[in-house]
């Protein structure tokens, strides 16, 4: 992608060492594959992206009510550590700016400092699906250069929305904020939440499944900061971005997309981030309030074993179809049949985007899913006529009536 520009976060100096040249994407779907691609075994801080995910542990540990007394659900419109609170209560407009997610921290259980902190790092590792680590030095500036956020903190602490020590909650907050993660990770973590709160490769729960689209909403309305609104128009999912150059962004019950790249733009938000996940919500067709097409009307070409049988391949095909006598044969053969034609590109149109239908005829349950991975498996390596990331998965029937796509599934 030729995307230049934006600046590297240099608010602390270690920060300020991203490689603005860094850029990777990575996607999860819940049935747990992972697609990578550029620079997504790189360490780099979570930042803002703690945000729903700590919202997720005070909803758990509170309840819905009490955390609704503390942080809001309104957009603010303004920059992520702006003061925007709620006239008269003084409760942050919602939990993904800064004031509101020191607030959420205050949310988080446990008897001592350690214990809360171990119930964050906890809850996103569960979300990652590996044990996390914390950044001490990113912490340590975080903590030592943190104004502006200290400020915010004791204005909460005058509005009574924090009812202690201010300097607990920020110090949550800043370790939080300085957590480690792989542009992978981040993906998986999007993931956990497209799949309802299951990190859908470790099958472990990471949050409650009736807290997630609390997570959600907050992250489709407030996500980007003073950007959700252009952002939810052109990309249409549910987003969060942070100053370490991720952004991460949901389609519920289908996948978890991240991509990472530090150079940011005025608001804080990835500069190719936005603009990766722009194009792949486009290419994708993401958009989460697209309204899903029908599978009938996006099935545009059916095959069945017959319509593989073509020209020189075909003659040679029923011959050996007419010599071979199982049931079990024949599809070995089909097999044999559809492997040929995809390496030559023979029996499946250049042309055609469409969703493409293979039938694998006197197909028995068992033999049909061995095959099927197979054909998959298969296709993954051929370049012609369907790209790799045409084949999504062979659940495809339910992917379909979920709106995936469609025009992009192959389905077996
Ligand atoms: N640590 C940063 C801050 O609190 C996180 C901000 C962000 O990622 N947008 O200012």
């Amino acid at each position: 992608m030729q995307v230049q520009g934006g600046r590297v976060a240099d608010y602390i100096p270690e920060l300020a060492k991203a490689d603005p040249a860094d850029f990777g994407i990575a996607i999860a779907t819940v049935d747990g594959r992972v697609y990578e691609a550029g620079t997504t075994r790189k360490t780099f801080t979570i930042q803002s992206i703690s945000k729903p995910l700590v919202y997720g542990v005070a909803l758990e540990d509170q309840g819905l009510d009490r955390v609704r007394q503390v942080v809001g659900v309104e957009p603010s419109g303004e920059a992520f550590n702006s003061i925007s609170l709620e006239p008269g209560t003084g409760r942050p407009l919602n939990p993904m700016i800064n004031a509101g997610a020191i607030a959420t921290s205050s949310l988080v259980a446990g008897a001592t400092r350690q214990d809360r902190l171990a119930r964050v790092t906890g809850a996103m590792s569960a979300y990652a699906g590996r044990p996390l680590a914390i950044d001490e030095a990113v912490f340590e500036s975080e903590r030592s250069t943190g104004h502006r956020n200290r400020a915010i903190g004791h204005l909460l602490r005058n509005y009574d929305i924090l009812s202690e020590d201010p300097e607990a909650a920020l110090e949550l907050y800043f370790r939080q904020c300085s957590v480690l993660v792989e542009c992978r990770d981040l993906a998986l973590v999007a993931a956990t939440l497209a799949n309802g709160g299951i990190n859908p490769v470790t099958r472990q729960r990471a949050v409650k499944a009736d807290c997630v689209a609390q997570i959600l909403s907050v992250m489709a309305t407030c996500g980007v900061y003073d950007f959700t609104g252009e952002w939810i128009y052109r990309v249409g999912l549910p987003a969060k971005s942070g100053v370490g150059g991720g952004i991460m962004a949901v389609l519920p019950g289908q996948l978890g997309i991240a991509v990472f790249s530090p150079a940011l733009d005025e608001r804080g938000n990835s500069v190719r981030g936005v603009k990766a996940c722009e194009a792949i919500s486009r290419d994708l067709g993401l958009h989460f309030l697209q309204p899903p097409r029908a599978s009938v009307s996006t099935l545009r070409a059916r095959y069945t074993l017959r319509d593989f049988e073509v020209g020189r391949l075909r003659r040679r095909a029923r011959s050996q179809l007419r010599a071979l006598k199982g049931r079990q044969q024949q599809l070995a053969r089909a097999l044999h049949i559809a492997q040929r034609l995809l390496h030559h590109g023979g029996g499946l149109p250049h042309r055609c985007h469409g969703l493409i239908q293979l039938r694998l005829q006197g197909r028995h349950p068992r033999q049909r899913s061995h095959l099927t991975r197979r054909i998959v498996r298969l296709l993954m390596q051929c370049h012609q006529p369907l790209q790799r990331r045409h084949v999504v998965g062979t659940k495809c029937q339910s992917l379909l009536q979920r709106g995936f796509g469609a025009s992009k599934v192959l389905q077996l």
